[in-house]
């Protein structure tokens, strides 16, 4: 597993590849890195010859300060899961290799989809998120691209981004990987306490529920049993659940036949913020 810290550096070992007509497929991630990510390794070195990982704390993408300050590190780890995978190449920049003095977004439209949710939620986030993708697109010029539908939003975002710039890059998205509690794997949850931890299997738990009501219920009424599930929790704040289409992301009232749907959560344990979200089968 070859590593490099300067962008210039990993050019020029991809340029050599890429001349030998090697596939390459490139996994960025934000470190502390557990089985989800892990298994967007694996699904890469699968379709590719070249597994490109990136370990970088964008700060563009981060709305509170705290939040970016407190994000877990643990590169030693990494480096060692990585190698277990057969990673074939990790890239970790400085901020000042990627941003040079200027450590700002640049400003995107992607058709709506970026205002939902974690849109509206985290002021400036998806142009943080395009800002480093589309610097590590252009750096790495993959194949492909792998993101996991934890972050569904952003996968989203990330597929409008290819689309809109022209990267010839195929964007996959991957599975969710939980616990076997159901809670999704994040690198956030290591920040939990004991009893936020045995509490969070309630996100993933009422999700679950919202999808098998889908069929039976009222829209109205599915919004109406996840807040009564949060409201009398002491340990998670929910800040919103929303039933969506799955492409637009729109929030909806009413399903409408031949469309598909999702259902997103956004629960605040403390100053630790959990997401997660379910595809919703309609039985229509
Ligand atoms: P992050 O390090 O949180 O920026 O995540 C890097 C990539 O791993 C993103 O594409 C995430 O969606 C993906 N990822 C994070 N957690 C999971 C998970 N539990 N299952 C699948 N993919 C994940």
């Amino acid at each position: 597993m070859q590593i490099f810290e300067k962008k210039n550096a990993l050019i020029n070992c991809l340029s050599i590849l890429k001349q030998k007509n090697k596939q390459i497929g490139f996994v960025p991630t934000m470190g502390a890195l557990h089985n989800g990510h892990l298994s967007l390794v694996e699904e890469s070195n699968k379709n590719n010859d070249i597994s490109v990982v990136t370990i970088f704390v964008n700060p563009t993408q981060f709305n509170k300060e705290e939040d970016l300050k407190k994000y877990p590190k643990t590169l030693e780890n990494d480096l060692k899961l990585l190698k277990s995978v057969q990673c074939d190449i990790v890239f970790i920049p400085t901020v000042e290799e990627i941003y040079s003095t200027k450590v700002v977004s640049k400003t995107y439209s992607f058709d709506g989809i970026e205002h939902q949710m974690e849109g509206r939620f985290r002021d400036g986030h998806f142009d943080g998120v395009a800002t480093i993708v589309q610097a590590f697109l252009e750096i790495v010029k993959p194949n492909r691209a792998y993101f996991g539908e934890k972050d569904y939003q952003q996968l989203q975002v990330v597929k409008k981004l290819a689309e809109k710039e022209n990267l010839s890059v195929k964007v996959i998205g991957c599975p969710i990987f939980r616990e076997n509690d159901g809670l999704a794997m994040s690198s956030r949850n290591t920040r939990l306490s004991e009893n936020q931890r045995n509490a969070s299997p309630l996100i993933y738990q009422t999700l679950k529920n919202a999808s098998n009501l889908i069929n039976t219920t009222k829209i109205a009424n599915i919004y109406a049993f996840v807040k009564d599930e949060f409201d009398n929790n002491e340990l998670l704040e929910l800040e919103y659940f929303t039933i969506a289409e799955q492409e637009s992301l729109q929030e909806v009232s009413t399903l409408q036949i031949g469309k598909k749907y999702r259902a997103f959560i956004a629960v605040n344990a403390g100053n630790v913020r959990l997401i997660d979200n379910i595809f919703l089968p309609i039985n229509k």
